[in-house]
């Protein structure tokens, strides 16, 4: 059987420093667990800019489509924030997303103990937090036309338009209920069927498909505004959260910001199966290029390496290993090994990207 193929973008910034660590991580796989991945690297964003001319090139994005999965590092900085819109290195990654049709989004809020002192909550609330919510992506009000700001008799107006068809609904649903079959069967799904057409549409469609094709998941619905408040409340009542575009980016965000640090969110963005049954995939962390602490070795790379556990578990079906990824970071956090961003006010000495890097490797190798 032909080993799993892997596309490495590292981008800018830091991308490249906290890829280097996962490199790590793909070679202790080769070498200690019989795993080979055909590894394969390019350029994304500004590098690729600067080389090419273009934040992604032709062949780069043919190399993507061909993979298992693309994991990428981060994107952007402010050299080439003058750029044109359509050469800025953010538009690398829209263009992987958009034709990869990358529609299902996959941003796990999951709170280490070792760090729920780090949250805005209360430590009883978000420790031992795991959920995950998928974000529809390719859809919705940031895409739906008409849109635009138009003149009307002598004001102007804003307008964008929420749209979507049962089969991008259907899609998305059936993404969350499969991933909720690998966790604790619990799908919410979120919408405004109160006040949104789409949402009474969203909510018949979610309910049709588990009806249909997933009786065994527990289904709940919820409108997204109460969604917000019970995200904060009472976090550990979700298992897996489903919903739109606008919904998920404001919901994703406030569900990732209970664990903690930037330097610590991975996410996964799936597409429809590819012909050996696994979705079409980039894995990448929440993070961007942090041009602040880039070049200097403080940047955390966990959040790229459960980028890469993800990648194990739903592009190339190794579950139990990226179970063995996860419980390493946890147990180097337990052990108090720190980078800059998860200091606490008590202090400590900061260990490096790479110094972070190794500590994984090492409770890697205690895992074996
Ligand atoms: P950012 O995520 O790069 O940084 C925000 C803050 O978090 C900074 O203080 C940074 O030092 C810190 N931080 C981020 N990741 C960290 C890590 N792994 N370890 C330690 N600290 C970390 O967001 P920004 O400053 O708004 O954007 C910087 C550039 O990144 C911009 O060009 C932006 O467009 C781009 N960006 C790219 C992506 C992406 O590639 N997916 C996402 C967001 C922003």
């Amino acid at each position: 059987m032909a080993n799993p193929s892997l596309l490495i973008l590292a981008g800018d910034g830091i991308g490249p420093e906290v890829m280097a660590e996962v490199k790590k991580i793909i070679a202790w796989f080769g070498t200690r667990r019989g795993v080979t991945f055909d590894v394969s690297e390019d350029l994304v964003g500004g590098c690729a800019f600067d080389k090419y001319g273009t934040p992604l090139h032709d062949d780069t994005m043919a190399m993507a489509q061909a993979v298992d999965a693309v994991l990428l590092g981060a994107v952007g900085g402010p050299k080439y924030d003058k750029l044109d819109f359509s050469l800025k290195p953010e538009r690398g990654l829209l263009r992987l997303r958009k034709e990869m049709d990358l529609y299902s989004n996959l941003r796990p809020a999951q709170c280490f103990d070792a760090l729920a002192d780090f949250s805005s909550l209360k430590k009883e609330v978000v420790a031992g937090l795991d959920i995950v919510i998928v974000r529809e992506l390719t859809s919705g009000v940031y895409f739906g036309e008409p849109r635009g700001i138009f003149t009307e008799g002598n004001e102007r107006v804003g307008i964008n338009t929420q749209r979507y068809t049962e089969s991008e609904i259907a899609r998305v649903a059936r993404s969350a209920f499969e991933l909720a079959r690998r966790r604790a069967n619990k799908v919410c799904s979120m919408e405004k069927a109160n006040v949104m057409e789409s949402g009474i549409l969203w909510r018949e469609v979610v309910q049709e498909i588990h009806d249909k094709e997933y009786p065994d998941v527990d289904l709940s619905h919820m409108y997204a505004d109460n969604g917000a408040m019970q995200l904060v409340r009472w976090p550990k009542q979700f298992d897996v959260i489903v919903t739109d575009n606008l919904f998920g980016d404001v919901l994703s965000d406030c569900a990732a910001m209970l664990t903690g640090s930037l330097g610590m969110l991975p996410s996964a963005s799936l597409g429809a199966p590819m012909a050996n049954g696994r979705p079409k995939a980039l894995y990448e962390p929440v993070h961007g290029s942090a041009p602040d602490i880039a070049g200097q070795g403080k940047a955390n790379p966990i959040a790229c390496i459960l980028s890469f556990a993800m990648a194990l578990r739903y592009s190339f079906n190794m579950g139990d290993d990226a179970t063995r990824v996860e419980k390493a970071v946890e147990k180097v956090l337990a052990d108090g090994v720190r980078t800059a961003d998860l200091m606490g006010p008590e202090g400590g000495k900061p260990v490096s990207t790479s110094q972070m890097g190794d500590a994984v490797i090492a409770a890697l190798d205690a895992s074996l």
